[in-house]
């Protein structure tokens, strides 16, 4: 298996200041490549959920899928430091205010490899290698994972990698985002039944809704004069797409009720075009400078969302802690080889 080597030239360089100083690098949870080809390497994620401080903890996870290169890692890299700015990790106590969470305009973007990344990362599930840490003034203490995948519908993965990272992150997440471009699509609504009915397959939840929180987050959204930009136009828009109506087929039926069925809540959250520079220009950095400020103020209401009403990852009900979640990702792992 190619794991990640702590020692090489390509991952120190990887190795980026955040907005407080602190150093992270992304770390491989799971490669998905091929016929049986999940391969796991439990040393390099172990202290990420056996960190002592992290013991008395309930698990928050929150995953992107979806087509490659639509801007999945770019929002996670700012949701990282909306992060930092917000939560104290295992690593470090102290915050910057969460007010200027954006950090410096000018501070080009680093975290999971994005598009501007030169070296290719392997397809799978990938893990931010800091973990954030939130009491609430009531109920318990979470640990916070962020999580990013590489590989869903790109060229070169086959559809049973596909629809394994699909299922495997949802399996793992308490908040899946799907990041869909323009407009929701049948064929879209089709393969999340798939993906969802493989992922069901695999898990040990006997509950009727074995998923949590979905949440399609729509970019480069351009119909905003029937829907605004946000959860509540999202919604509105989800709701109209996810009826059930008369002239449908009956297929077309059968997968909105299994989708309502599968997840607790089920979102959506549109976002506007982030501008030129981002879409188009190769040697765009990631700095927020060049983003259109429509795009900013919006990343921060999803992000705020997001967050303030965060919910433990449960199975079969019960919420989990970080150990326990390490134990079930073994067991998913080994049930996707079979
Ligand atoms: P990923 O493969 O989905 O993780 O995509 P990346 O995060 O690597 O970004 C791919 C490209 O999309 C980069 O050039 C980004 O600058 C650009 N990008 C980021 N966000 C958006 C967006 O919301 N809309 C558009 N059109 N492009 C974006
Ligand atoms: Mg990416």
């Amino acid at each position: 298996a190619k794991e990640i080597n702590q020692n090489n030239y390509s991952t120190r360089s990887r190795l980026i200041k955040c907005v407080q100083g602190q150093t992270a690098t992304p770390v491989q949870l799971l490669h998905v490549e091929g016929q049986s080809g999940i391969t796991y390497n439990e040393n390099v994620v172990r202290n990420l959920f056996l960190d002592p401080q992290l013991k008395d903890r309930q698990v928050v996870v929150i995953s992107i899928v979806g087509a490659f290169r639509k801007g999945k890692s770019f929002l996670m890299n700012y949701m990282l430091r909306y992060l930092y700015a917000n939560y104290p990790t295992t690593k470090s106590k102290t915050l910057i205010n969460p007010d200027c969470w954006l950090g410096d305009e000018n501070e080009p973007l680093t975290g999971f490899t994005w598009r501007s990344g030169v070296e290719r990362v392997t397809k799978g599930l990938i893990l931010w290698g800091d973990v954030f840490l939130y009491d609430p003034p009531k109920g318990e203490k979470l640990a916070i994972y962020i999580m990013d995948t590489q590989g869903l519908f790109d060229h070169h993965a086959t559809a049973s990698d596909n629809s394994n990272i699909f299922s495997l992150s949802t399996l793992i997440s308490s908040v899946q985002i799907m990041n869909i471009f323009n407009i929701l699509q049948e064929n879209q609504l089709q393969y999340l039944q798939f993906a969802t009915e493989f992922a069901r397959y695999a898990s040990s939840d006997s509950e009727t809704s074995p998923f949590q929180n979905l949440l399609i987050l729509i970019r480069d959204w351009n119909s905003v004069d029937e829907y605004k930009y946000g959860l509540r136009g999202g919604n509105a828009y989800l709701n109209t797409f996810l009826e059930i109506q008369d002239f449908q087929s009956p297929e077309l039926q059968s997968v909105r009720r299994y989708l309502r069925s599968s997840f607790d809540k089920i979102d959506c959250f549109l976002m506007p075009h982030p501008g030129k520079k981002v879409a188009t220009d190769k040697t765009y950095d990631g700095r927020w400078k060049d983003i259109d400020s429509d795009f900013v103020d919006l990343m921060s209401e999803f992000f705020e969302y997001l967050f303030k009403k965060m919910k433990p990852k449960t199975i079969n009900n019960a919420p989990i802690k970080p150990d326990e979640l390490l134990i079930f990702i073994n067991s998913y792992v080994e049930s996707f080889k079979n």
